[in-house]
């Protein structure tokens, strides 16, 4: 089963996604990991994309498309969770394409909704495990006071993402309203749109996801 998270910035697409890998062996394809992994190993890609990303824009579709058909020829797990991707129609395009060509198909798309104004809390509340990307917020879900991540269960450090700033954000959920938010009409017309309300607590979410992947 492959499935779409679609969402904006903060709506606990990361968080179900590790949920879904861990309950249902499926693989997380996220393009925001892959281009933060690409900034971190210093490569020339990574280097291009990093002012994007901290001033919050889009890096192209030609960049995101080309990461995903990478691991689509790798190991398909028990589905593929595209997680931050696609972005845009023609990313929306293009991963219809090149899931034909792998002989797959896309089984749902699961839209989360939220509102704006729990988002700028959230993200700004947020922190991640360096070790398994476990995502951790200030409010609902402190980091332990042991520094060992409940995830992983190793004594990592917990980062903030650089575009998790006030700034960033406004300018994400600009990009999010101006170029993926056609998507949920795009996909609602395919009728393959689920919609979740991603605002209640994380086992509630996780319980909707449920319901909607074993219909
Ligand atoms: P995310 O971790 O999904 O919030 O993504 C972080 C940042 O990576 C975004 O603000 C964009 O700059 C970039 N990014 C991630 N996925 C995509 C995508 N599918 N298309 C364009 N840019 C992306």
């Amino acid at each position: 089963m492959n499935i779409i998270l679609l969402g904006p910035p903060g709506a606990g697409k990361g968080t179900q996604a590790h949920h879904l890998v861990a309950t249902r062996g499926m693989i997380q394809l996220s393009t925001g990991d892959m281009l933060r992994e690409a900034k971190s190993s210093g490569s020339e890609m990574g280097q291009r994309v990093a002012e994007v990303m901290a001033r919050g824009d889009l890096v192209t579709d030609e960049i995101v498309i080309g990461l995903i058909r990478e691991k689509l020829e790798g190991d398909k797990g028990g589905g593929f969770i595209f997680d931050g991707f696609p972005r845009t129609l023609a990313q929306a395009d293009a991963l219809g394409q090149l899931l034909a060509d792998c002989g797959e198909t896309l089984d749902a798309v699961i839209e989360m909704k939220v509102d704006d104004e729990a988002l700028v809390g959230r993200i700004t509340a947020r922190s991640t495990c360096s070790g398994c990307g476990a995502v951790y917020n200030d409010v609902t879900k402190p980091i332990p006071a042991d520094g060992v991540c409940s995830n992983c269960g190793q004594k990592t450090e917990f980062t903030r993402r650089a575009d998790d700033n006030e700034d960033a954000l406004r300018n994400r959920l600009m990009e999010y309203y101006k170029k993926t938010s056609p998507l949920i009409g795009y996909y609602y017309a395919k009728n393959m749109l689920r919609s979740v309300n991603g605002l209640g607590t994380i086992d509630g979410v996780q319980a909707s996801i449920a319901k909607v992947l074993d219909a």
